[in-house]
């Protein structure tokens, strides 16, 4: 299978001398590794350092590989990792096309020919067709229900081109009828692209049905008097 591989070489992260977090562990094309863990445990600062965006009150140790390339000391727009939020954040001075057309690569590699405004209109509408979204390109993300949004803020990260996918709790304000479905989809999306994916979560029914590595993170230490 075509796709690509996140590996998280021994990472560390810690707070004034306190290891919050600890993980090693590959993550290949399609997979999911799931971090679980209490509020305060460490989730969205392992995110921020997957993504390149740690803050300097935590210090960080290990490094971040994808397809075998050392990410860990560059800029977080260089690494071409997407993140899904549990808010789709779908811009709203733009309609849904706009917002599709907003992530996609411009250029590729200098050599290739840029693909060309009437490509790009193409594979926004294919995007939406896929999603069942067919006519949807000239709405206003505010006249979207939940669920759709959902589908056009998936299809918006995709074509962006990602590496990695970092998911952050994506499921938890869609109520629990549509839940499942977007989940299903999110992850059937993710493997046919052979994205690898890290999903923080404190809540085992956002995990894919079928299963990958799960990491648990401690409670937050209490303060000591
Ligand atoms: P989670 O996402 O699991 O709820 P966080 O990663 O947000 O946990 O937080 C982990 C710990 O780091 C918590 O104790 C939190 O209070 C602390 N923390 C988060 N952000 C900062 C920051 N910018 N500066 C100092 N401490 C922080």
């Amino acid at each position: 299978m075509t796709g690509h591989r996140l590996r998280l070489d021994r990472l560390t992260i810690a707070l004034g001398g306190v290891t919050l977090a600890a993980i090693d562990a590959t993550v290949g094309p399609g997979e999911v590794l799931t971090v679980m863990g209490p509020s305060g445990s460490g989730k969205s600062t392992l995110l921020a350092f997957l993504a390149g965006f740690l803050d300097s009150a935590f210090s960080a140790g290990g490094r971040v590989l994808l397809d075998g390339e050392d990410v860990t000391g560059r800029p977080a727009e260089a690494r071409r990792i997407g993140l899904l939020f549990q808010d789709p954040l779908l811009f709203p001075h733009l309609s849904v096309g706009g917002n599709l057309l907003f992530g996609m690569p411009r250029h590729r590699a200098p050599r290739h020919r840029a693909p060309r405004e009437c490509d790009r209109r193409d594979r926004m509408r294919a995007a939406l067709r896929e999603v069942g979204l067919e006519g949807y390109a000239d709405r206003d993300p505010a006249t979207l229900s939940g669920g759709q949004k959902a589908r056009v803020a998936l299809q918006r990260l995709l074509l962006s081109e990602p590496r990695a996918v970092l998911l952050d709790e994506p499921f938890s304000r869609l109520d629990a009828a549509l839940r499942g479905e977007v989940r299903d989809l999110v992850f059937a999306r993710l493997r046919d692209a052979g994205l690898p994916a890290v999903l923080v979560t404190h809540d085992a029914a956002d995990r894919p049905a079928d299963g990958g590595e799960v990491v648990h993170l401690c409670p937050p230490a209490p303060h000591l008097p």
